[in-house]
């Protein structure tokens, strides 16, 4: 048996019921075979088991109370998976499916990705199984002041920096923030994607949709296009997705449509940017009501789905972006995606296609950009407001900007100059695993088996 199935196997027994985790592992583990067979001290020096155990988890309860007076009881999450590189880094999820599973396999692509934007910034993942959506702005407080009361002992700006993710904007981060200041007395960048009031940074709002547009544009670029005149499929109507539609636009392409967790909007002629930003990050309502303003447009609620997949990518467009969560793109969306000409997809989300729809992806020969390259552009940017808050500087949006640019430029050509160097030109799967890989694996080697 080989040293990556048989840990593969070991990981299975020790942490049961973790699919989404053994997914993840899989998927980068079946990259690393050529860079494991070619350095026979990564196996000896047990790289790959130490890297699948987290270096630490936590688990709490976070009890509050609901605006009716009644108790509630959530489970809060924090796993600080790789310290090689720099700070545990990465964002809390607040949504009803958080479990052990979805937070280690994010934590573990989080490993990978942050390694990848070449910052000195560590692996880690947090959360907690409660939904925001629906709550008052006091039981969100509540909830965010409980949970910081158990995780503000782990966390600190040298130590482990939470940021956003799923159910966590500015507004949690805000509430967050305040309970840690108060309970430690100190002002630090604890977290990022803070308010631009106090401390945040030009760009971290934007920056996972805009660099996912980037480095779709970096693939297209290296096959002799450009994004001019795509029509792109977006998924998701959160911060990833209206980002990416923003940018999009700015580029000349054009977004077709969006979706949430009630539906899928279908517009033909581009979706209405502002309208979307106004249903979902002002008055946080469902897209159906997009339909009432844009009678052409088509809406598709997700009961009426097709049972092996999305109405989303059923669509024929130019180019997909999938930003909206986990697993979202199964086999039979990226048979449709295919056979309707897309040639082009990149990952806003993470681990949004299930590991058969990126095999079609790869055997096609599209330009694919895997989640933890192509949505690199949000963590990158925290790590810059990261810098920002050490040197108490705030920098102009062209400047974070052009430095998001760079970075996603720079992650594109490592992943496809490794994936050249091992005989899959254009695989920027195996390109961006064994990258991200070969930086974190020589540092833990250079730090003694800790
Ligand atoms: N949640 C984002 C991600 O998946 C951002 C993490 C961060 O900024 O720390 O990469």
């Amino acid at each position: 048996m080989n040293y990556i199935h048989k840990t593969v196997l070991d990981l299975k027994h020790s942490s049961p019921a973790q699919t989404e985790f053994y997914q993840a592992v899989e998927e980068v583990l079946d990259s690393l075979e050529p860079v494991l067979e070619g350095n026979s001290n990564y196996q000896r020096q047990a790289i790959i088991q130490r890297m699948v155990e987290p270096e630490r988890q936590i688990m709490f309860r976070v009890p509050w109370v609901d605006d009716e007076g009644n108790i509630q009881v959530n489970k809060g999450y924090r796993v600080e998976f790789n310290s090689a590189l720099g700070p545990y880094k990465g964002g809390l999820r607040f949504h009803p499916t958080v479990n052990a599973s979805i937070i280690k396999f994010l934590g573990f692509e989080q490993i990978f990705k942050n390694a990848l934007t070449g910052l000195p910034i560590g692996g880690g993942k947090g959360g907690a199984n409660f939904d925001p959506k629906g709550r008052s702005d006091g039981e969100v407080m509540r909830f965010c002041q409980s949970f910081i009361n158990e995780l503000y002992r782990h966390i600190g700006p040298t130590t482990d920096v939470p940021a956003g993710d799923i159910g966590v904007g500015a507004r949690e981060i805000g509430y967050m923030f305040g309970q840690y200041k108060r309970l430690t007395g100190r002002y630090e960048g604890v977290f990022t994607g803070k308010s631009l009031l106090w401390g945040g940074s030009l760009v971290r709002k934007e920056a996972t949709g805009y660099g996912a547009v980037y480095f779709a544009d970096y693939m297209l670029n290296a096959r002799g296009h450009s994004l001019q005149g795509y029509r792109c499929l977006v998924s998701g109507a959160g911060n990833v997705a209206i980002y990416a539609m923003e940018k999009l636009y700015q580029m000349g392409a054009i977004p077709i449509s969006c979706s949430d967790s009630s539906g899928t909007i279908y517009h033909a002629t581009g979706v209405d940017l502002p309208l979307v930003k106004q249903l979902k990050q002002q008055q946080r309502t469902h897209l159906e009501r997009y339909i009432e303003v844009h009678p052409d447009a088509n809406y598709t609620p997700v009961a009426d789905y097709p049972s092996d997949g999305h109405a989303v990518w059923r669509y024929s467009a130019d180019a997909a972006f999938p930003c909206a969560t986990q697993n979202e793109l199964s086999k039979t969306d990226a048979e449709s995606l295919l056979a309707n000409g897309c040639h082009l997809v990149s990952e806003g989300a993470n681990m949004p296609s299930t590991h058969e729809a990126v095999n079609l992806f790869i055997a096609a020969k599209i330009a694919y950009g895997p989640g933890k390259a192509a949505n690199a552009g949000g963590v990158a940017t925290s790590q810059l407001e990261m810098a920002q808050n050490a040197s108490m500087q705030n920098w102009s949006f062209e400047k974070v900007d052009q430095q998001l640019q760079q970075i996603m430029k720079n992650i594109f050509v490592t992943a496809s100059d490794t994936a050249k160097e091992f005989g899959q030109d254009g695989n920027l799967v195996t390109g961006a695993n064994i990258a991200g890989f070969r930086r974190v694996a020589d540092a833990m080697i250079e730090q003694g088996i800790v």
